[in-house]
């Protein structure tokens, strides 16, 4: 096959691959398509050949192997409509996603994010658990629910802020075993374009990391929690700050460790410039 029409081939099995995952039809613009055709109409130019010279060594040629597995494309940046619509576009293909092949196979949903794409906050969670996996949403289990009363306690609508996760699919587990694992650095750093994407198209005004995971995830290298949590730090321009994980306030009841989170919220709801009221500076403080 020529090079050109191999590419062409990937290119057709890639979209196919879009076409009978996500149920919706492979958008391309029309100037692509034309590119495409022209493209295909122009000769292709062929490096000129080496005359074989019979019996004359050869160099040595690549042993024949199968060939490669064809890549989900890395996400393409929607760029027309609002962002709802280019939201919708890339859940799309998101949902023709087939790069970890070990998540695809173990995936109820791919869970890609919730709440309202004008947001101006954004929270960030780790990766999707059984609850999650199931029901397609982020944060919908027991830590998910705290994660609402926090939201709520900021004098927010889960519907008003947005809520994603570095890694879309749920970290598979053992057979038999239940329960859920860490989100593996490559795995999140396979995953963090769609993030990246998301963020572009919302454009919160500030980010809030829920947990050491999240945060290693966006930054692509390990943290202490100790040293980060509560302060200021920029991903990619945008305002983040790195809070403990609500399934560890789950863990951990004390007044002391809610109210550091709080504290967290607080900076948060400043930065934000919403109004905070004497009660809400109260919450969690020692009677
Ligand atoms: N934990 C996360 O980090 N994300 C979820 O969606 C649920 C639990």
């Amino acid at each position: 096959m020529k090079p050109f029409d191999q590419a062409t081939a990937i290119v057709c099995d890639a979209l196919a691959t879009l076409r009978d995952n996500a149920g919706a039809l492979p958008r391309a613009s029309r100037e692509s398509l034309e590119r495409l055709i022209e493209a295909k109409a122009a000769p292709v130019t062929v490096a000129p050949q080496t005359p074989v010279v019979e019996n004359a060594p050869q160099p040595a040629t690549p042993k024949t192997s199968p060939a490669p597995p064809v890549p989900s494309p890395s996400p393409v940046s929607p760029a027309s409509g609002d962002k709802a619509e280019r939201l919708e576009q890339l859940r799309q293909q998101l949902l023709a996603c087939q790069k970890c092949t070990h998540l695809v196979s173990s995936r109820s949903h791919v869970v890609f994010g919730v709440g309202n794409p004008e947001a101006e906050l954004m929270f960030v969670g780790e990766a999707p658990g059984a609850d999650e996996d199931l029901q397609g949403e982020p944060f919908v289990g027991k830590a998910g629910q705290l994660l609402t009363k926090i939201i709520e306690a900021m004098g927010f609508a889960r519907s008003d802020v947005y809520i994603a996760n570095v890694l879309k699919c749920r970290p598979d587990m053992p057979p038999g075993e239940s329960g859920n694992r860490k989100p593996r650095p490559d795995e999140m750093a396979t995953c963090l374009p769609y993030l990246i994407q998301q963020i572009e198209i919302i454009q919160p005004k500030c980010l809030v990391a829920l947990g050491a995971t999240a945060m290693e995830g966006l930054l692509g290298q390990p943290v202490v929690m100790r040293d980060v949590r509560g302060r200021w730090h920029d991903f990619k321009g945008t305002p983040l700050m790195a809070t403990y994980h609500p399934a560890y306030l789950l863990r951990n009841q004390s007044l002391g460790e809610k109210r550091k989170v709080w504290e967290d919220m607080l900076q948060v709801l400043e930065k934000l410039g919403c109004p905070i009221s004497a009660k809400q500076r109260g919450f969690f403080l020692p009677k």
